[in-house]
Parts: C-alpha cells; structure tokens; sequence
C-alpha cells in the first residue's frame, strides 16, 4: 500500500481522529507561514517578527504593531483550501473529533467545522483592554492607527501574542481530544512554536500521521510521513474535490 491509500484506510476507519494543524495549512489559500521560503520570517521588517508580534511591543509602540499586524497578518478575503474543506466533511462524516490549531485565521470555522480548538486565538475577535467590550474584524481594517474602543480604550486583538500565555481552557480541551485520539494527523506546521507543538506528545495511539513540506523535529516518531501538500494529500486520500 502506498502512503495515500494508508491514510484513507486510516481516515476511513477513524472514529475520533484529530487534526493539529499550523500555518502551513493556510498557506493553500495564500496567507504566508512564518518558516517557509516565502514566510514572514524572511521578509525584512524594522524588528524580528517575533518581537513586533510580540506583548511588550504592543503595549510600548501599539501604532507600529499595528501597522505590523494589518499588513502581515490579515488575510479577510483569503478562502478555505481543500485542507479545510476536507477536515470539515471529515467531521461531519464522523471520522474527525476535533482540529486543533495554531491558526488565527478562522478558515476552519469558515470551510464547516465545528470543534476547533485555536490555541492562538483569532484575528475575528478583539476586545476593549479598558471595558472588554468586543469588535469583529472589520472594526480592525477599517481602523487607522490605533484602533479605539467607544469608550476611549485601546481594542487589542483575542490573538495569542508573543510572551502571552494560552488560554487554559482551549489548552485543556484540546489536550483532550488528542489523549483520545484514534488517529492523530499533524499537518502544515514546522513543531517549533511551545507549548502548542508539545501537544502531540499526548497522543497515544499508533496512527500519528505527519503531513509536512518541510522537516520537523516528529518526523522519526510518524507511523506516517508525507512531504507533501497537506490540502492535496488531504483531500486526495478522502475524495473531497480540491478545486475552489
Ligand atoms: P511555521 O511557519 O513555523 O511552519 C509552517 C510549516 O508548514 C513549515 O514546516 C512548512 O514547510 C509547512 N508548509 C507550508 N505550506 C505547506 C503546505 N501547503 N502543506 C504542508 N506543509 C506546508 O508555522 P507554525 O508551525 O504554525 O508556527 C508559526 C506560528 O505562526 C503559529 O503559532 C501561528 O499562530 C502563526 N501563524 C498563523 C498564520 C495563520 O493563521 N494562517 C499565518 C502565519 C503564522
């Protein structure tokens, strides 16, 4: 058997498999990763990503975060890919308990799927910092400078940012699903980000499946391995059309 007939007897046979995905699975879609040849990472900006993307820069230079932030991290007219679509028939067929993602994208949620669980937060959520008061995207792009909250407060986005703990909650729940996994399909996502990437040593079962254009530090531990394009293995192995 080759590698895509196993994975579709192991999607076709799973009864609570989980999807732990990362910006890989986006890139179908064309929002850039942070790893790859054309991520963030390689692009010249004024400071690392890490640091404009991170909590101290918000709160000491917010304008140039968010200059940072509506022109590398936004992506509102980006569609789901056959990732996405292919996750979500998944789930709705019974075969997928859960995607996990470090995603803050929202494509997910938008191509069907209902369980997901961003570790990272979302770009669709900000809230006042002063009277928690929420505002959606469109508040954010269509904002210039600083974005304000009708009472005067600064909104900040419900994003996970750079030394910011993960909300306990989402992390609980999704540690969960993968203890329970069947099948555990990690995909688009270089395993260097903590504590999300820990995640996957919490599966238990002998179906880890690792769908990755690049290396990762899982790679020796994959019961399988594809180095491919995850929305194409995807939706190849479980038969959901991959055109737009
Ligand atoms: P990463 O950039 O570190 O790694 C992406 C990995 O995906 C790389 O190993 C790359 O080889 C692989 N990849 C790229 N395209 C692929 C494809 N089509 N199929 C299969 N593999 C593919 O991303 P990460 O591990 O998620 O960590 C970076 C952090 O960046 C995450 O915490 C995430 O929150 C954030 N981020 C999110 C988005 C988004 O929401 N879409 C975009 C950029 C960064």
């Amino acid at each position: 058997m080759n590698e895509l007939e196993t994975l579709s007897e192991w999607l076709n046979e799973a009864r609570n498999a989980v999807f732990f995905g990362g910006a890989g699975v986006s890139t179908e879609s064309g929002i850039p990763d942070f790893r790859s040849e054309q991520g963030i990472y390689r692009k010249k900006y004024p400071y690392p990503a890490e640091t404009m993307l991170s909590h101290a820069f918000f709160h000491s230079y917010t304008a140039e975060f968010y200059d940072f932030y509506r022109t590398v991290m936004l992506y509102p007219d980006a569609p789901p890919n056959a990732a996405h679509r292919t996750l979500a028939v998944l789930e709705r067929d019974g075969h997928l308990a859960a995607c996990v993602t470090q995603n803050i994208d929202g494509l997910h949620q938008l191509a069907g799927s209902r369980r997901v669980f961003e570790l990272h937060g979302s770009v669709h959520r900000n809230f006042c910092l002063r009277c928690g008061a929420a505002y959606d995207l469109t508040y954010i792009l269509n904002s210039t400078d600083i974005p304000r909250c009708a009472c005067g407060g600064t909104v900040k986005p419900d994003v996970v940012l750079y030394g910011e703990q993960l909300d306990y909650g989402t992390l609980d729940e999704a540690s969960a699903a993968i203890r329970a996994a069947d099948v555990l399909i990690v995909g688009g996502t270089s395993l260097a980000v903590y504590p999300a990437a820990g995640l996957i040593d919490l599966y238990r079962g002998q179906r880890l499946v690792l769908i990755n254009l690049g290396e990762t530090p899982a790679d020796a531990r994959a019961d399988l391995l594809v180095r491919d394009k995850v929305g194409e293995v995807l939706s190849a192995a479980y038969g959901v059309g991959g055109a737009e």
